[in-house]
């Protein structure tokens, strides 16, 4: 039996590809392995966004050829569709596959046998219309599946390649996602997330909208919880937030970017909403429901991003009630507008504003958390016990941990939130968890179930 072994860089959609691509090798009777054990194959899934991923794409070369020296190698994924020669160039190197490939290594690779030449198959990204289906889910657990609902971006803001790596928007048709909701939920999901690029485009070119989708899905069966990954505030509507927020079933977890809190910065982006938008909808948002959690991607260091326009950002968003913040530090990509914009940031700047941010985030999200401080809160178990713990995340994204070496996996309990400590939440079970039982037996009942 032959061994693969996966890599994934990047974002949800590019783990969800990635196990749809080592389904593919499962079927063909591949064993997976853990890239630290040997392997006969070595697909690396990368990413774009930063100029990182060059440096990272021949870091994991070398490593994965020092565990397994004759392993072939296939590069897939973002980087590869965009800068397929500079891969190939790369050691090591057998295959390198875009974004219209990816799903067809079998196809480019013939029996994974090693040619002293890397073959490149990567077609021009314009014209693709075609949704390929995917899904990844954490292993073991069976707890949070990430469903890929739409892929590609139409929006073409200044600093991002995704357009150029992925292509157009593009959804996959309603049925065809309740078909696979449905199917993760008798394999025992308990909760969906629905990913993409730009998840509120969803729909846009097969006559429907992403708020058709979430009704539809609110329907299927024994699926507890569905939450976005991530949705633009100029997509997410008012009648949207108000169906999450009295849903039994959608998560009141919000994450929405911003990437920059001044207007003239949104405006150069090319972002289609400005700072006053973004503040009406968080307000709304905690206006109907105080306990939702909201979290936002920022920018900082973006060319003409002056020492005042960033503090500007900054107070903007010392004053939002947001509850955490993803901080991206700018860095130049090719073929991107942003490239020859004048008012560039200095590296060390960047990674100023960058930590600043950080720490700002940090201190929001145990703003956040300590609010919960002495409040019951429910906690979807996932696999992993760590030091005699266990933990899982709440509806409103508040990671939680119990003492138990017990089998919570993948049950929903109530959890009594008592402390915050870094970036986790410590509580006790609550009591009808185990009814009137010692907790031991208790657990076994929970575990037979
Ligand atoms: S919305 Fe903007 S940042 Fe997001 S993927 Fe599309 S082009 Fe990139």
């Amino acid at each position: 039996m032959k061994k693969v072994a996966f890599h994934t860089l990047g974002c949800k959609l590019n783990f969800a590809e990635t196990s749809t691509i080592g389904r593919q090798f499962v079927d063909r009777g591949f064993e997976v392995v853990d890239v630290d054990d040997p392997f006969d194959v070595f697909i690396l899934n990368t990413c774009s966004v930063t100029e990182r991923a060059d440096r990272e794409c021949r870091q994991l070369i070398r490593r994965a050829l020092r565990h397994s020296p004759d392993a072939y190698v296939v590069v897939v994924g973002c980087y590869a569709q965009l800068q397929p020669e500079k891969i190939a160039s790369i050691d090591g190197v057998d295959l390198v596959v875009g974004t219209k490939e990816k799903f067809r290594i079998f196809d480019y690779a013939g029996d994974f046998i090693k040619h002293s030449t890397p073959h490149v198959f990567v077609s021009c990204i314009d014209d693709v219309t075609a949704f390929d289906p995917a899904y990844s889910a954490d292993v073991g657990g069976r707890t949070r599946a990430f469903l890929k609902v739409q892929d590609g971006c139409d929006y073409h803001c200044a600093f991002c390649t995704i357009p150029l790596a992925r292509g157009e928007s593009r959804s996959q048709p309603i049925d065809a996602v309740l078909q696979q909701a449905s199917l993760l939920a008798a394999h025992g999901y308990k909760e969906l997330v629905l990913s993409g690029v730009n998840v509120g485009d969803y729909g846009k070119k097969i006559g429907t909208t992403l708020f058709e989708l979430m009704k539809a899905l609110e329907q299927v069966r024994d699926i507890q919880r569905i939450r976005i990954s991530s949705i633009e505030p100029n997509l997410l509507t008012r009648e949207m937030v108000d169906f999450m927020l009295s849903s039994g079933k959608f998560c009141n977890h919000f994450h929405i970017p911003l990437q920059s809190g001044n207007d003239v910065i949104l405006k150069r982006m090319r972002r289609r909403y400005l700072t006053g938008d973004y503040r009406n909808l968080i307000e709304y948002i905690k206006e109907r429901d105080s306990a939702a959690c909201i979290g936002a991607d920022i920018i900082v260091g973006f060319p003409g991003e002056t020492d005042t326009l960033f503090e500007e950002t900054h107070r903007f968003l010392v004053d939002l009630p947001l509850s955490y913040l993803h901080v991206f530090t700018y860095s130049e990509r090719s073929n991107t507008p942003a490239i020859v914009f004048n008012g560039i940031v200095e590296p060390k700047i960047r990674q100023q504003r960058s930590e600043m941010l950080r720490r700002l985030g940090y201190i929001k999200r145990h703003a956040f958390y300590s609010s919960f401080i002495g409040k019951d809160l429910p906690v979807l178990f996932e696999s992993k016990v760590h030091h005699r713990k266990i933990s899982g995340l709440t509806a409103n994204y508040i990671r939680v941990e119990v003492p138990s070496q017990t089998q919570l996996v993948n049950e929903i309990h109530d959890v009594f939130i008592e402390e915050v400590n870094g970036d986790v939440c410590r509580g006790v079970l609550q009591r009808e968890t185990f009814g009137s039982e010692s907790e031991e037996s208790a657990v076994m009942t929970v575990g037979l179930e």
